[in-house]
């Protein structure tokens, strides 16, 4: 039985995926690097703003940064409480997520890898999907937890599992973005009027989520709103490559889009969402995507 958890790190994934535990836990304690942060969610939603070393006695605790080097480094500083069960959120690295939880189980604490997508709104909508790597028994004790947010959740397998699904995944969200702003570049070049273009592919094979959601909704409206920062794309990508890199594969298409999402990201303005890579194609072909 779960009586207590705490979420650690409310930024734009986790603010809101912490604001449904208060549903389902009595006891729903919250930490963010920036105290402020925990103080305001703990007014909006009734969760305890607490230091993390309280945070860190909780059954079940949650985490979701930008990074796996900060959770590790966090969680190196930490007395944690034995029996519980980390829970991961950040979309990290394979290799950093089988550390973790070797290095944890000593201290008869189990962490599992389990990253999220569906963006800010799924968050928001509690209708996530978690990928979950580790260990079966920590996944089913953890679940009733994670189903606070999730809607889709599965274990994929033994400990990185869930980090490299969630690299895999956003690589293949990559590949679609180019791909697809390659192709739009094109037909605006021939002239064609790209909503009606977008209409058909959409009700095509060559249909994505890029070309059913990202571009329609950040990019031809020129949004381009700051929900997912393009640097966590490039962090994303540059760990799919690794994975690919580690088994001795021969993979060009994602080592290509590796590339072009790391020149979109050194060349991008600060605070650039993910769908920024479609301006620098338009600054490579003087042709806007709208
Ligand atoms: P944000 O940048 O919005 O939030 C990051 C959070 O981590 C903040 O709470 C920040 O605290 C905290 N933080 C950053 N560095 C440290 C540190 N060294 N020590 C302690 N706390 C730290 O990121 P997101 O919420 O967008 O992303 C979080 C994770 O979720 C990433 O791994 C991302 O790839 C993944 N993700 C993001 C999605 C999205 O749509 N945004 C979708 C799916 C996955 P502070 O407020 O003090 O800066």
């Amino acid at each position: 039985m779960i009586q207590s958890v705490a979420f650690i790190g409310l930024g734009a994934m986790g603010y809101r995926m912490a604001s449904h535990l208060p549903k389902h836990f009595d006891t729903v304690y919250v930490w963010n690097r920036n105290f402020d942060k925990a103080k305001q969610h703990a007014i909006e939603y009734g969760t305890q703003a607490v230091e993390l070393s309280q945070a860190v006695q909780a059954d079940v605790i949650f985490s979701c940064l930008p990074t796996s080097a900060d959770v590790e480094a966090l969680i190196e500083t930490l007395n944690i409480k034995s029996g519980a069960i980390w829970v991961d959120c950040t979309s990290g690295v394979p290799t950093s997520a089988q550390k973790l939880a070797e290095l944890l189980k000593i201290q008869n604490i189990d962490f599992l890898d389990a990253p999220v997508s569906g963006q800010t709104i799924g968050a928001e909508t509690a209708t996530l999907t978690v990928m979950i790597g580790g260990d079966t028994e920590a996944f089913e004790r953890a679940l009733p937890a994670v189903q606070a947010f999730g809607k889709l959740i599965k274990h994929v397998g033994a400990s990185g599992a869930g980090f490299a699904v969630k690299a895999v995944n956003n690589m293949l969200m990559a590949v679609n973005l180019c791909a697809a702003t390659e192709g739009l570049s094109t037909l605006k070049a021939h002239g064609v009027n790209l909503n009606e273009a977008l209409d058909c592919i959409n009700a095509s094979s060559g249909k994505s989520n890029a070309t059913e959601t990202i571009l329609p909704q950040r990019v031809m409206n020129r949004t381009f709103p700051l929900s997912f920062a393009l640097p966590l794309l490039a962090k994303d990508t540059g760990i799919a490559v690794d994975l690919v890199r580690q088994a001795k594969l021969s993979a060009p298409i994602i080592g290509l889009t590796q590339s072009l999402i790391q020149v979109a990201n050194d060349t991008a303005e600060s605070n650039s969402d993910f769908s920024s890579v479609v301006k620098m194609y338009e600054t490579w072909s003087k042709i806007t995507i709208e």
